[in-house]
């Protein structure tokens, strides 16, 4: 199951540049500094999103698939790509399958409570279902200087 991705276009071209966006929106993040985007089978960013502490459900992920839904429509995620600075939580991951992502890229590793292979492994676990590539730590350690300043400044 999963989808079939033609080329791993991100390392080729443009996923450098996607994760540095997604820094740029951790940036901008109402508490702990996370970051978000989903990117179109050319690279294209077709939304953004960044943490809103105000609740769990505005994570910048959820925010990011939310808009691309808007955009989208609940099939159209095939073949798109979840870039964001810090491993996903449960929620996040099982939104991303449940629209059919087809990968997802993550910068930072959350041993607390990531479910995209440190804690749990959602995207790849299930038995059957939707199943997304998933590639973890790139710019990894940009993006957990990002999330330890925030947590700095939060104190
Ligand atoms: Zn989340």
């Amino acid at each position: 199951m999963g989808v079939e991705l033609k080329r791993p276009y991100m390392f080729e071209k443009g996923a450098f540049d996607l994760m540095e966006r997604c820094m740029e929106l951790a940036k901008m993040s109402k508490g702990v500094a996370v970051g978000a985007l989903v990117a179109g089978p050319e690279g294209e960013i077709v939304s953004e999103g960044f943490n809103d502490r105000s609740s769990p459900f505005l994570h910048a992920e959820a925010i990011a698939i939310r808009r691309a839904q808007e955009k989208l429509g609940a099939e159209g995620f095939k073949g798109c790509t979840l870039f964001c600075t810090l491993e996903p939580c449960p929620m996040c991951a099982g939104a991303a399958l449940l629209f059919k992502m087809g990968r997802i890229v993550f910068g930072a590793w959350d041993e607390e409570g990531g479910a995209c292979g440190s804690v749990w492994d959602v995207p790849r676990q299930a038995p059957g279902g939707w199943k997304a590539e998933v590639v973890g730590g790139f710019r990894g350690a940009e993006c957990s200087e990002i999330l330890k300043e925030s947590f700095k400044s939060m104190r």
